[in-house]
């Protein structure tokens, strides 16, 4: 097979599809029809037969501020001219410790201090390192087991699937980290329907916490782990309430939160982070992706100031005081890209941008309410999960097929089962929130 690309600004002839294993991508239908992006531009990318094709959802969750912002571009090519690489053990450079100084001035609480990873998924993995080494600290070794949630992405680490709660993500891979149990999720399509924003039901499903951490003795856990808004399995936001009786539960006991902001971090629901939408302030807080604008992998772990305390000021002295990192921790290229990619956040304002278009977004999503197969919409900050009832006999295929036709038709978005989930960049404008729904609702009217 010798497919030939040609778009209007490259040339090129990939002479095989079969050497890259794509993920999470049905390979084999993708390698007969591909999809290829070539080139991207603030709002949009260019596909490679030269179609403009505007981005409905930053990338992949990630780039908040917009493609190619130059200033973000110029200093990752600074950096690589400056220094390409720094070791981070026992080693620094400055770009590193300036961007943990400028993300805790962002974060709320005393979320003081920052540890770097490439991804979500390490995030995900470190914060759950950090809570046990926190806990055998403070002297409860005893505080191994974790409390994930039904249909709880946190990437695809064995950590990260052990306490995530989507099955599709488990079942190839056998033995996962024993202690793991799930809460219940906490949506209820009869009660929360076409909810805007906050659904007003349901946070009493909260409590079932309370029984769990019973069931398995306080003292054997160290942790629960969630996303505020549920993001990778269709876009689930909280019930009022919700996220505060999860805290107290967790305070009650002893038990470490993590808020896993892997997708809500930097901008996304119109605040710095979830913890400022929501007002509840975990333990530890997980991020990756708007970080730096997805430009460079990356990925953070937030801890308080108590759980730093506990295991660096707990060590002896000039003894290592967690036996954890990554070649690649605070990369100097990531950490310029992070830098830049803050301060244009905050000169452009784009936290606050985004909360501000949060009511124009919401009214242009529930417009889709009379579409057909629309079953339900949800929403908050500037994102939005369209879910469609599945066509019969196959799940997730109505959906592909209006991500294939919006496709076609200039709009990238992304499926996740039969729901579309969209999260454009923050620096969208009215016209294109139009576009994007106008666009899907042609797509649901054509389709059967
Ligand atoms: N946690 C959450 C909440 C996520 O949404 C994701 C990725 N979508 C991850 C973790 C994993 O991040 P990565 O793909 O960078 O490993």
């Amino acid at each position: 097979m010798t497919p030939v690309f040609s778009g209007v600004t490259h040339m090129f002839s990939p002479n095989d599809l079969e050497a890259y294993w794509m993920p999470f991508t049905a390979n084999r239908a993708f390698k007969s029809s591909p999809r290829m992006l070539v080139a991207a531009k603030d709002m949009h990318y260019t596909s490679a037969d030269g179609r403009q094709i505007l981005d409905g959802t930053s990338g992949l969750w990630c780039c908040n501020a917009g493609h190619g912002r130059a200033k973000i571009t110029e200093a990752i090519q600074r950096q690589a001219a400056e220094m390409d690489y720094a070791p981070p053990f026992q080693v620094g450079h400055p770009a590193a410790f300036e961007l943990a100084n400028r993300l805790t001035d962002i974060m709320a609480g005393d979320l003081n201090h920052v540890f770097f990873t490439n991804s979500g998924s390490e995030a995900v993995d470190t914060a759950l390192k950090i809570a046990l080494a926190y806990h055998k600290a403070c002297g409860n070794g005893g505080r191994v087991k974790f409390i994930g949630r039904d249909k709880g992405y946190h990437g695809v680490g064995f950590g990260g699937i052990s306490v995530g709660g989507l099955g599709g993500n488990k079942k190839q891979f056998g033995n996962q980290l024993p202690g793991v149990d799930h809460m219940p999720f906490f949506y209820d399509k009869a009660t929360s329907a076409f909810s805007k924003g906050q659904p007003v039901h349901g946070a009493d499903i909260a409590d079932d916490l309370e029984a769990i951490i019973t069931l398995h003795d306080a003292s054997t856990v160290a942790a629960v782990i969630v996303e505020p808004v549920v993001g990778s399995a269709g876009v689930f936001v909280p019930p009022k309430g919700y996220l505060e009786r999860l805290r107290a539960i967790c305070d009650k006991h002893g038990v470490l939160l993590i808020f896993d902001e892997v997708i809500t971090g930097f901008g996304r629901l119109g605040t710095a982070f979830g913890v400022d939408k929501f007002k509840v302030v975990p333990d530890l807080v997980t991020t990756a992706k708007g970080l730096n604008s997805g430009t460079v992998p990356m990925g953070a772990v937030f801890a308080r100031d108590g759980i730093y305390r506990a295991i660096v000021d707990g060590a002896p002295e000039g003894a290592i005081e967690l036996f954890h990192g990554y070649t690649y921790s605070a990369h100097p290229l990531a950490c310029a890209a992070a830098l830049a990619a803050q301060a244009v956040y905050k000169e452009e304002d784009l936290f606050a941008r985004a909360g501000a278009l949060e009511t124009y977004w919401q009214g242009a999503a529930h417009a889709l309410k009379e579409a057909q197969h629309v079953v339900d919409i949800r929403n908050i900050g500037l994102v939005a999960g369209i879910e469609l009832a599945p066509r019969a006999g196959k799940p997730a295929a109505r959906a592909f097929d209006v991500f294939l036709k919006a496709f076609e038709k200039g709009l990238l978005i992304r499926t996740t089962g039969d729901t579309i989930a969209l999260s454009p960049p923050l620096i969208i404008s009215k016209t294109e929130i139009d576009q994007i729904f106008s666009t899907l609702l042609d797509i649901l009217k054509e389709t059967a």
